[in-house]
C-alpha cells in the first residue's frame, strides 16, 4: 500500500485532476491484450508536463517509492504491471504534438501521443511516420520508444530506434535529461538516448521525443499471395526485395491454419483457405505510373516460377484495410484456451527445423496440441500461438521451455519486438551472455541506485535491503 501522506504530497504536485485513487484504479483495465484484468497498483498519477514528472520522481526517489510508467498499455509482456505497493505514472495527459518541421522532416511530441495520432498528423503534413503496428490506436510514442517497438514495416524502415532522433527523459532522481536532438548526424559524444530506447522504463521516464519523418509514399501496392512451402516463401522474400528495387515494406507470413482461424466468419476472403502458407506483401513507392506495373509483373513472374500458387491484388483502400484487418486480428487467438503467445526471432534458414522440433515436442507432451504461426518473416520474427497443456503455471512453464530452449543454439532471441517485462525475464539468459546481463545491471544500478523505476522488470537485482 502507498502511504496516504505520500498521495497527498503527490496531489500537491499534480492537483486533484492528476490523481486517481486505488478504488478508482480497480475499475481500470490493466491492458488491451489478453484476458481482462484491472490495475492493482497502490495509486496513479497523471502529470501534465515534464516538470510535474520531475517533481514526482524526485519525491518518490527520496522516499523509495517504486514507480511504473504507463503508456497505452498495449504491451504484451507484463512490462507495465504494477502491484499494490507501486505507483503508476501515466502519460495519458501528455498528448501534445508540439511541432512538425516539414523542411527538417521531424516531429516533436510528448510521450503520451498515440502512435495512430502521430501517423495521422505526419500524413496531414504530407509526410510519413514509418513506425506501424497493430496496436497503433492504443500504443503511445513513449511506449514505442521504451519497448523499441517494431511491426509491420521494419523490413524497410527499421524498429522505433531508427525513427527516434532525440528524447527528453526524467531520470530516477528527478533530473531532466534534455537530449532532444533533431539532427540526422550528431556524433558529439555518447548517443545517450539509446540508453532509454528498449529499456522498458527501467532507466528513466521518457517525456518528449523528436521523431524522424519521411516523404509520404505516393503509391502503395498490396497483395495476399498463397505459397506452396516454406522454402518458396523464403525465396519469394529475396525475389521481391530485388525485383521491387528496395520498395518492399511488408512481408507478413501467415501459416495455413492461422489464416483459417483469422478468417473464420468473414466473407469475401481475398484467397480461399486451404493453402499451406500465405504472405501479405506490400510495397511503398514514389511513382504510381510504374510502381503498380512493376509489382504486378514481379508477382506474375513469381507465379510462373512456382514461388506462389495464387495471388489477390488489392484494388482499393477499403480492400487494403480489410486485408490488414485479417493480419492484425490476432486477438482472436485468445478465444482458444489454454492459449500461450510468443514473439521470437531466429535466422530464417533455421525456422523450418525449429518449428518442426517445437511441433514434435508439443505433440509428444500433449497429443492434440495446436501450433499457430504468423509474423514479420522478413525480419526473422515469428509469432507463435500455442493451444496446449494445462492452463496453469506448470503448463505455461513447460510450453515456454519448448519454445525458448532451442533458441540459444540457433542464435535466436526470446523477444523479437515485445521486450522482456515480467513475462520473459527467466529466459533473458537464453539469448544474452552473462557479461551482457551484468552490464545491464550495472547500468540500472548506476542510473537508478534505489531501484525505483519499474523494479523487477527485465531482470532481478540482488536484494540490498539487509
Ligand atoms: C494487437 C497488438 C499488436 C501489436 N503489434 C506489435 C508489433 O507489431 N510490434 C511491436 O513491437 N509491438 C507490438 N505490440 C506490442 C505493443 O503495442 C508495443 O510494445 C508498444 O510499443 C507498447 O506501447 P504502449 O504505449 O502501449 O506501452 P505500455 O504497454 O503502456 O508500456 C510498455 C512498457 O514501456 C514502459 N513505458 C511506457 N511508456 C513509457 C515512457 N513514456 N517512458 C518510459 N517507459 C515507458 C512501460 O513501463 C512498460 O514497461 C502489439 C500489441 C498488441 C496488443
Amino acid at each position: 500500500m502507498i502511504a496516504e501522506s505520500l498521495m497527498q504530497r503527490l496531489s500537491g504536485i499534480v492537483g486533484p485532476r492528476g490523481l486517481v485513487s486505488r478504488d478508482e484504479l480497480q475499475q481500470r483495465s490493466a491492458g488491451v491484450w489478453g484476458p481482462p484484468r484491472t490495475i492493482q497498483a497502490g495509486g496513479l498519477v497523471r502529470p501534465a508536463n515534464t516538470d510535474e514528472v520531475a517533481q514526482i520522481l524526485k519525491l518518490c526517489a527520496a522516499v523509495g517509492q517504486p514507480v511504473v510508467t504507463h503508456g497505452g498499455l498495449s504491451g504484451v509482456v507484463n512490462g507495465a504491471w504494477a502491484n499494490e505497493d507501486e505507483l503508476v505514472l501515466s502519460m495519458e495527459r501528455m498528448h501534445d504534438i508540439e511541432e512538425i518541421d516539414p523542411i527538417g522532416r521531424t516531429m516533436r511530441a510528448q510521450a503520451g501521443v498515440k502512435l495512430a495520432t502521430a501517423q495521422d498528423e505526419a500524413s496531414a503534413a504530407g509526410l510519413m511516420l514509418p513506425l506501424d503496428l497493430g496496436a497503433r490506436g492504443s500504443a503511445t510514442l513513449g511506449g514505442n520508444a521504451a519497448t523499441n517497438a517494431g511491426g509491420n514495416q521494419v523490413i524497410r524502415y527499421g524498429m522505433a530506434r531508427q525513427s527516434i532522433l532525440g528524447l527528453e527523459v526524467v531520470l530516477a532522481d528527478g533530473q531532466v535529461l534534455d537530449s532532444m536532438n533533431a539532427l540526422l548526424k550528431n556524433n558529439a559524444g555518447y548517443d545517450l538516448k539509446q540508453l532509454f530506447i528498449g529499456t522498458e522504463g527501467t532507466l528513466g521516464v521518457i517525456t518528449r521525443l523528436v521523431l524522424r519523418l519521411l516523404p509520404a509514399p505516393v503509391s502503395r501496392e498490396t497483395a495476399l499471395v498463397a505459397v506452396p512451402d516454406f522454402d518458396a516463401m523464403a525465396r519469394l522474400l529475396g525475389w521481391l526485395d530485388q525485383r521491387l528495387g528496395g520498395q518492399l515494406s511488408a512481408f507478413e507470413a501467415i501459416w495455413g491454419n492461422s489464416y483459417k482461424l483469422l478468417t473464420e466468419g468473414r466473407s469475401n476472403l481475398p484467397l480461399p483457405v486451404g493453402h499451406d502458407f500465405y504472405v501479405l506483401v506490400e510495397a511503398l513507392g514514389a511513382d504510381p505510373a510504374t510502381d503498380g506495373e512493376r509489382f504486378e509483373a514481379a508477382l506474375a513472374d513469381a507465379l510462373s516460377d512456382g514461388l506462389i500458387r495464387d495471388a489477390a491484388m488489392v484494388k482499393s483502400d477499403p480492400e487494403r484495410v480489410a486485408l490488414w484487418e485479417i493480419r492484425d486480428d490476432v486477438g482472436r487467438f485468445w478465444n482458444l484456451s489454454p492459449m500461450y503467445m510468443f514473439d521470437v526471432s531466429l535466422p530464417i534458414r533455421s525456422m523450418p527445423a525449429y518449428l518442426a522440433g517445437l511441433e514434435q515436442d508439443l505433440a509428444d507432451a500433449w497429443p492434440g496440441a495446436q501450433l499457430f504461426v504468423f509474423g514479420h518473416l522478413g525480419d526473422g520474427n515469428l509469432h507463435l500461438a500455442i493451444c496446449a497443456g494445462p492452463a496453469d503455471k506448470s503448463g505455461r512453464a513447460r510450453v515456454e521451455h519448448f519454445v525458448y530452449a532451442p533458441l540459444g543454439e540457433l542464435a535466436g532471441s526470446v523477444s523479437a519486438e515485445h521486450g522482456i517485462g515480467l513475462e520473459k525475464k527467466a529466459y533473458l539468459q537464453f539469448c544474452r551472455t552473462a557479461e551482457e546481463i551484468a552490464l545491464m545491471k550495472t547500468l540500472k544500478q548506476t542510473l537508478d541506485p534505489h531501484n525505483v523505476l519499474n523494479p523487477g522488470k527485465v531482470f532481478d537485482l540482488p536484494d540490498t535491503t539487509n
